[in-house]
């Protein structure tokens, strides 16, 4: 019987966290506050906005978002960052990507200050990411993997993983996150070679590629824990992961589910952040 990893457990129990923090920052005065900064008018980024609104008022955050359009300058983008980075009463910025063509998406990232960068987008909190510190933050969404994991009690330790893209957002610092903590790592990427069989090899397979339900049955064995962090629309209209759910069904031991599983824990994650954030600013 394959167990199914749902996300709102693991919201519950970062949420109780936060409204922990959140109490006592409050209580010494200081207002945990968010920042999001969106250029133009994707409807992915208005969709994942309006959820990190909700939660973050459901947990005692506040939130200002400003949006710019997509004819922003990079001068006014990095005045803007400026402005954001200066102002102590925000503690943490949300900024989505991509970013419009005529933007150096490098340079806006890391003008971003270290110490609010809750979504670790800059080199400062990558490095922490490769180094094992507490350099700035982990990518919202690598962590979420590892929170997922964490409260169901998988132990990574010996554990041969393979993470299934390479991205700077996802692929690379989750692959860094389980290798901190022990597991045996493989990065695979469009150019692996015998896809399917090096997942087979796998005790845990994190997806996250972007192909709607890439990972089917074949790549899948009986034992395996599966994380998928895609999220795919398919003509349909539906909402499916880089994983066959229904496929990993009976197979595998465990899997996160799309939706309701990593997508909604990235965002109390990404409000966790925030209020570490407060407090780190605190002392
Ligand atoms: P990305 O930047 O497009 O990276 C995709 C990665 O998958 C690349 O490394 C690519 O390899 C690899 N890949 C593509 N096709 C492949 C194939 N056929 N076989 C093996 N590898 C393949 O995507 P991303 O930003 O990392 O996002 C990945 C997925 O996660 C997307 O579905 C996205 O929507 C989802 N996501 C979810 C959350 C969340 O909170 N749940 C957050 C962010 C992203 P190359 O490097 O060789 O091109």
């Amino acid at each position: 019987m394959t167990e199914i990893l749902k996300g709102a457990e693991v919201v519950e129990a970062i949420n109780a966290r936060v409204i922990a923090q959140v109490e006592g920052l409050r209580a010494a005065g200081i207002a945990p506050t968010l920042a999001i900064l969106r250029v133009g008018e994707r409807a992915d980024d208005i969709s994942y906005e309006r959820g990190a609104i909700k939660r973050a008022e459901k947990l005692g955050v506040s939130v200002l978002s400003a949006v710019l359009p997509e004819s922003v300058s990079q001068d006014e983008l990095l005045a803007r960052i400026e402005f954001l980075n200066a102002d102590n009463a925000i503690h943490g910025v949300l900024l989505f990507r991509p970013l419009p063509a005529h933007i150096d998406e490098e340079a806006v990232r890391n003008s971003l200050a270290p110490g609010k960068d809750i979504d670790g987008i800059g080199d400062f909190s990558l490095a922490g990411v490769f180094t094992g510190s507490s350099l700035g933050f982990a990518p919202c969404t690598a962590q979420a993997c590892l929170e997922i994991l964490d409260h169901f009690g998988y132990e990574l330790k010996g554990k041969r993983a393979i993470v299934v893209g390479r991205s700077l957002v996802v692929g690379k610092p989750v692959a860094m996150m389980l290798l901190e903590r022990h597991a045996t790592v493989t990065i695979a990427h469009s150019r692996t070679k015998d896809l399917a069989a090096r997942c087979r090899e796998a005790d845990l397979v994190i997806a996250c590629v972007g192909r709607a339900k890439l990972i089917d049955g074949d790549y899948l064995r009986a034992g395996q824990t599966v994380i998928d962090v895609g999220i795919n629309v398919t003509a349909e209209g539906l909402l499916v992961g880089d994983v066959d759910f229904e496929a990993a069904l009976g197979i595998v031991d465990a899997i996160t589910p799309v939706p309701g599983g990593v997508g909604t824990v990235t965002t109390s994650v990404l409000i966790n952040h925030v209020t570490q954030a407060a407090s780190r600013g605190r002392v």
